[in-house]
């Protein structure tokens, strides 16, 4: 199957930052993306506890059927979500599979808790996506600093980390 990536927005979603994630994995992978219509974000996966949505539910609901003729989904939500061993994700992938999630909620703030640039939070969702694009490759964390596979567990380390997937990681990448 030829790749063709879908980025899709999960309820409100500023439209530039899909547009910008989408740039970026054409940019980087080199592969198309298309960016798609808005679909609801299932209010199923609200986890009342927690108060975030729960990314490992949340990924399961979006079902590959439904993105006929797309190898591989990010979704993207402004909300904040988790996964049980975590406070809160980034973002979510299947290993080696076809269906990733990022969260733009905590791209918006700095660690002094400052406003960050636009600019920059685009960037931060950008590398998100590059990210858990990555995983969908089968690619796993990286030691690495200067990989885009290297683990962001703090808004630092996302800002720290590159655009690119180091030497090692970039060789591991299918053809
Ligand atoms: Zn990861
Ligand atoms: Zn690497």
């Amino acid at each position: 199957m030829k790749e063709l990536i879908g980025v899709v927005p999960l309820g409100e979603v500023p439209t530039l930052a899909i547009e910008v994630v989408a740039a970026n994995i054409t940019a980087y992978y080199k592969l198309p993306a298309d960016v798609l219509p808005m679909r609801p974000l299932p209010e199923s996966t609200f986890d009342e506890a927690r108060l975030k949505y729960n990314a490992g539910i949340l990924i399961n609901k979006l079902d590959m059927l439904d993105f006929d003729g797309y190898s591989k989904i990010v979704g993207v939500i402004s909300r904040d979500m988790f996964i049980p061993i975590f406070n809160f994700v980034y973002g979510q992938a299947v290993q080696g599979g076809s269906l990733a999630l990022i969260s733009l909620f905590r791209l918006n703030r700095n660690a002094d808790g400052s406003t960050p640039s636009t600019s920059l939070v685009f960037e931060r969702a950008a590398k998100l996506a590059l990210h858990e694009l990555g995983h969908l490759f089968n690619l796993f964390h990286c030691n690495e600093p200067k990989c885009i596979m290297h683990f962001s567990g703090v808004i630092e380390d996302l800002n720290k980390i590159p655009f690119y997937l180091c030497r090692d990681c970039a060789r591991r990448l299918p053809r």
